[in-house]
């Protein structure tokens, strides 16, 4: 495999205002601070962590949906950060995505054919035909009924909803596919058809997904790959059975520990852990490694030092001092 799409020390800062009417100051939220990140072609990178943490921001970012503060993306071979908006047109049909709320993404005043139709007619089709015909093979990919065509958003379920807006990001036939958790607001009952329904996708079409997560477990079927973030940054990388088996952050590890057990015969053979306390602000990250606040193994060289993300084995990376020596 090769890479579809590299980052390198991509940021996201938004500037936020503070203090009080006299003291206003203007400060840096480090939404993203400093990742290297790469996507091979066809694979399924799960990118993982707590709300807050930046993933679905660094998502945005490595579609350039929104600006980064500074770093580069390179997308199949050509440097995409700083190219103008005539330029990354070009670029910008081969990198869709997925957002999380089906019931917000779609303009409920259009038909599911005008909603999954409209990427096409950005793109310089006409609403004719030919449109027509694409938006009926994407309903039939997406396990919909081409009666469905002619109906409102309002008329489908939540999961049905979400086919459409699956449909919408694939009908211009991208390369590169960010799921920004795309089940999340689903009911249980449908999560694991919508996952399902991608990972198909994915497989026929020949996609490469970015599939965003809060959950190890949501991730843990779809992913080649696992890429864990706290506060800003990347604190470990590798192949999936690596990340579920042999964790190294004890990050990761908790979030491991605080996948729920379904299988009956597995509950009580380990307690549940919660990880403990909040994840700090990323106005005021703390010093050293990030996750110090909250990390059971802190050492003294952790509140001061920044363990930087390093190689440990093959396709495995981590962040932590007790890793790398
Ligand atoms: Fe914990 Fe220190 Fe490793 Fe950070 S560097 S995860 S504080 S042991």
């Amino acid at each position: 495999m090769s890479a579809l799409l590299v980052a390198e020390g991509l940021t996201k800062y938004f500037p936020v205002k503070t203090g009080g009417f006299l003291r206003r100051v203007t400060r840096p939220l480090k939404a993203v601070d400093g990742v290297d990140l790469s996507i091979e072609a066809g694979e399924t990178l799960g990118l993982v962590g707590e709300s807050g943490c930046g993933k679905s921001t660094l998502g945005r970012l490595l579609i350039r949906l929104i600006e980064p503060s500074s770093g580069r993306i390179v997308l199949d071979g050509t440097e995409i950060t700083g190219l103008n908006a005539a330029a990354m047109r070009v670029h910008r049909r081969g990198m869709q995505i997925i957002f999380q709320d089906p019931y917000g993404a779609l303009n409920p005043r259009m038909t599911v054919e005008d909603i999954i139709m409209e990427p096409l007619l950005i793109h310089g089709a006409k609403p004719d035909a030919e449109s027509r015909r694409k938006v009926a093979e994407m309903l039939g990919l997406v396990g919909l009924a081409a009666r469905a065509a002619m109906r409102f958003p309002h008329e489908f379920s939540g999961g049905q909803r979400q086919r459409v807006g699956i449909a919408r990001a694939l009908v211009l036939k991208p390369k590169l596919v960010v799921c920004d958790e795309p089940v999340s607001a689903l009911d249980v009952s449908v999560q694991a058809q919508i996952v399902n329904l991608l990972q198909d996708l994915q497989r026929e079409l020949g996609l490469t997904l970015l599939f965003i997560a809060h959950d190890l477990s949501v991730v843990k079927h779809i992913s080649d790959r696992v890429a864990v973030m706290y506060l800003g940054r990347v604190v470990e990388i590798a192949e999936k059975r690596a990340i579920y088996a042999a964790p190294l952050h004890p990050y990761t590890r908790a979030l491991i520990a605080a996948v729920p057990v379904l299988q009956p015969a597995e509950r009580g053979r380990g307690k549940r852990q919660r990880l403990a306390g909040d994840i700090p602000s990323a106005l005021d990250p703390p010093a050293g490694c990030r996750f110090h606040t909250r990390c059971p193994l802190v050492m003294d060289r952790c509140r001061v030092e920044v363990p930087g993300l390093r190689s440990v084995a093959a396709a495995h990376s981590v962040a932590c001092h007790l890793s790398i020596n």
